[in-house]
């Protein structure tokens, strides 16, 4: 960004807007810019019914980046992604592995809109929305995704998928990205057997990230 001195002199001569390459703006910028537009989106009708959009929460810079399905109560109502009892045994799941989820990865969904009674996305919606989500995995660059749930999964997997043929396994996702794909946290809420699979697929998704390279 040019400093306020330059700011200033090109007003002065009457140039109101500067488009940045982006290459030359920090991921914050593009997240940031890319936000506003998704605070304007009107692309299905899912706008309508919704408290707020929700974007996205973590570290831009991370090298693992998590996707999962859509906003639920909880999150529609504060605007941010896994803040209901998903979020919360996810956020268990990574501390006992000695991560935070906040600081050390990156985490979006689907659909940046609430389905009404959380109902599953519909395939008109999912197609509204991923450009968004493929504008963030592209800024924040990640070395891994992580893919909660049959949702996030098959659209990342880029086709269909049973859950028991994929899981623990390291994939390639459509971005050509090494993808994981797990158990959706909600899911594991109903099925509390299931936490240590959730756990040991994180394992293996985080050591795909160098040692002592979380956030490069
Ligand atoms: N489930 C999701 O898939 N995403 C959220 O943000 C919350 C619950």
């Amino acid at each position: 960004m040019p400093d306020l001195h330059t700011l200033l002199w090109l007003k002065s001569i009457g140039i109101k807007e500067i488009i940045m390459p982006d290459s030359i703006k920090t991921k914050e910028q593009m997240l940031s810019e890319l936000h506003k537009k998704v605070l304007n989106c009107q692309k299905c009708p899912l706008y309508q019914k919704k408290t707020n959009y929700v974007f996205g929460a973590g570290n831009p810079y991370t090298s693992l980046m998590m996707v999962g399905e859509a906003p639920g109560y909880e999150e529609d109502l504060k605007g941010k992604p896994f803040v209901g009892r998903a979020g919360e045994l996810l956020n268990r799941v990574i501390k006992e592995l000695g991560y935070n989820r906040e600081q050390d990865f990156y985490i979006a969904n689907v659909l940046k809109c609430r389905p009404p009674k959380n109902r599953d996305p519909l395939p008109e919606e999912i197609a509204a929305c991923t450009p968004y989500l493929e504008k963030q995995i592209r800024i924040i660059e990640p070395a891994v995704l992580v893919a909660l749930g049959r949702y996030s999964g098959g659209f990342l997997l880029g086709s269909k998928f049973k859950m028991y043929s994929v899981r623990g396994r390291i994939l390639t996702s459509r971005y050509g990205i090494p993808l994981v794909i797990t158990y959706h946290p909600a899911a594991v809420l109903r099925r509390p057997n299931l936490a240590e699979e959730l756990k040991k697929d994180l394992k293996l998704a985080i050591s795909l990230i160098a040692e002592g390279d979380k956030t490069t």
